[in-house]
């Protein structure tokens, strides 16, 4: 059994600047970083579909303290190189353990830690740890495999299904015809990596979705490299700038949608054509925003359509065949590989089995201290990014926070913390953790009733607003009646 004071769970985007920040602002904690993939990166090491690529810019998506000095919009390799670099600049190396998948949380009240059991994948040993603080930056979603619906028909087809969650690295695709099913980011940007090898690539999407067509390039970026200007200050520069944008564009998608709805759709048809049906394949019915606008750098997903090689279909699956699909239309499509774009199954708390002093934690039993702790569950914090907005900007807060109230309980030599709802919060109304009304992909209705409940009050609810959050985290008073400690 090894003994940490803390430990830190995933070494994707989350976890490498937990463990980053940790080693900084708390240099004298002991840590380990748990990792069940063999490799840092999380979601750009788990994914390799061909043009895997972020559709955040970089200068937010990346860290606050390493200057990102490419293209905003950046490949999965240029974010495992930028982390890579993280990690070596910052000596973390020696404190990722990889091949290590937790799969047992259990919290002991009598000791004040958390007893922890790791399978390791390659060896399929055990190893067993004690921490006193587990920090959760386990991402969202299983990287083990993606949601693919059950369609009917599925076993009859006679080619090819896989999913870009568990793409084949040697898929051989060259003068394949290709169905894609599914609109999303992930979708707009397999097609145009693969539709000049493919003999024909079909998207089949049951509704379309918003798309930003931007160049892949930033103006002031530019000028301020030209002007020689240090990459520290760029990148503190540009991170503003982007996020005083992305702030403007979400408030408009709510006090003007019909404007914003219709600048996007122009950026669409300023490159298919006037002749393009957009109404049918590309005009949602809801407010933009409402789910993730996928971007697409200088609109190549567009161009592969209107240079024929790509066409869409907005329909749905009745049944596969032997040899493609038949939709509901009656279209019949043949295919040689079928490409399911469909999603993500949520991943809750890593998949791990937690239990507190032997009873199995229900998480949804549980009310969310700002998205980031859970009521009965002690000295554990919870990373989730936002939705909308560059996942790091909120990990970041938050490893501000865990280090922050990791020096509060030495400083009161609490061994235990736990959130709890005050007196005044017992007869709040608890609602479902997110508000189905403003953001709803499939992923997280799947997994809603398994997720913790909120309150109406902003101690109990999970804002997905990145300025709310600036101003709130960092000023959280660790000796509100909220936070309970215990020295024994
Ligand atoms: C293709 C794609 C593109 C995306 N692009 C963007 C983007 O541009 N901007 C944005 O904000 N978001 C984007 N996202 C969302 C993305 O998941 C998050 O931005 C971010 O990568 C999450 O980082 P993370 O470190 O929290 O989680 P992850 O990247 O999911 O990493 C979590 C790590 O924890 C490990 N882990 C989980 N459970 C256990 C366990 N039980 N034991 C040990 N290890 C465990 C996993 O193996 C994984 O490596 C994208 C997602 C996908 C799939």
């Amino acid at each position: 059994m090894e003994e940490f004071d803390v430990m830190v769970v995933g070494a994707g985007i989350a976890g490498v600047g937990g463990a980053y920040h940790l080693s900084s602002q708390r240099p004298d904690s002991s840590f380990v970083v748990l990792e069940s993939q063999d490799n840092f990166g999380g979601t750009w090491w788990s994914h390799n579909y061909p043009g895997i690529r972020s559709d955040s810019d970089l200068h937010t998506y990346g860290y606050r303290f390493k200057p990102w000095t490419g293209p905003p919009i950046a490949t999965a390799d240029e974010i495992l190189k930028y982390m890579g670099e993280v990690i070596d600049e910052n000596d973390l190396g020696d404190h990722i353990r990889y091949n290590h998948k937790i799969t047992s949380a259990k919290w002991s009240s009598e000791k004040n830690k958390w007893f922890i059991e790791a399978t390791k994948t390659d060896t399929e040993e055990t190893h067993y740890f004690a921490v006193n603080f587990l920090w959760m930056c386990q991402g969202y979603y299983r990287h083990s495999e993606g949601f693919t619906p059950d369609w009917p028909g599925m076993n009859e087809y006679q080619g090819q299904i896989v999913h870009t969650e568990t793409w084949p690295k040697e898929l051989d695709y060259a003068d394949k015809k290709v169905i894609v099913i599914g609109s999303g980011a992930s979708s707009a940007t397999l097609i145009p990596a693969i539709a000049d090898s493919c003999e024909h690539v079909t998207l089949v999407q049951r509704s379309p979705i918003y798309y930003g067509t931007g160049r892949n390039s930033d103006e002031l970026a530019e000028t301020l490299r030209e002007l020689e200007v240090d990459d520290e200050w760029i990148h503190e520069i540009v991170r503003r700038k982007m996020l005083r944008d992305t702030s403007i564009f979400m408030r408009r998608t709510f006090e003007e949608p019909e404007i914003v709805k219709e600048e996007l759709l122009t950026g669409v048809r300023d490159i298919l054509g006037p002749d393009y049906d957009i109404d049918t394949h590309f005009t949602p019915d809801y407010r933009p925003w409402r789910q993730r606008v996928a971007l697409v750098p200088d609109g190549d997903f567009f161009k592969s359509i209107k240079a024929g090689q790509v066409s869409v279909l907005t329909d749905e699956i009745e049944t596969f065949t032997e040899s493609g699909v038949l939709l509901k239309s009656g279209t019949v499509l043949e295919a040689d590989i079928v490409v399911a774009a469909t999603g993500f199954n949520m991943n809750v708390l890593g998949d791990i089995n937690f239990s507190i002093d032997e009873a199995p934690l229900v998480l949804s039993d549980t009310v969310t201290y700002r998205g980031m702790m859970f009521t009965g569950v002690p000295n554990l914090l919870w990373v989730f990014g936002y939705f909308r907005g560059s996942w790091t900007l909120r990990s970041e807060l938050l490893s501000d926070f865990v280090c922050r109230l990791l020096t509060h309980m030495k400083s009161k030599e609490a061994k235990r913390v736990d959130v709890k709802l005050r007196p005044e919060d017992e007869d709040m109304e608890l609602l479902p953790w997110q508000d189905p009304e403003n953001f709803n992909p499939g992923y997280l209705t799947r997994a809603m009733p398994f997720l913790p409940k909120s309150g109406v009050k902003p101690e109990w609810h999970h804002s997905q607003d990145f300025w709310e959050d600036l101003d709130e985290i960092p000023n959280i008073d660790l000796d509100g009646l909220e936070f309970v400690y215990s020295q024994d």
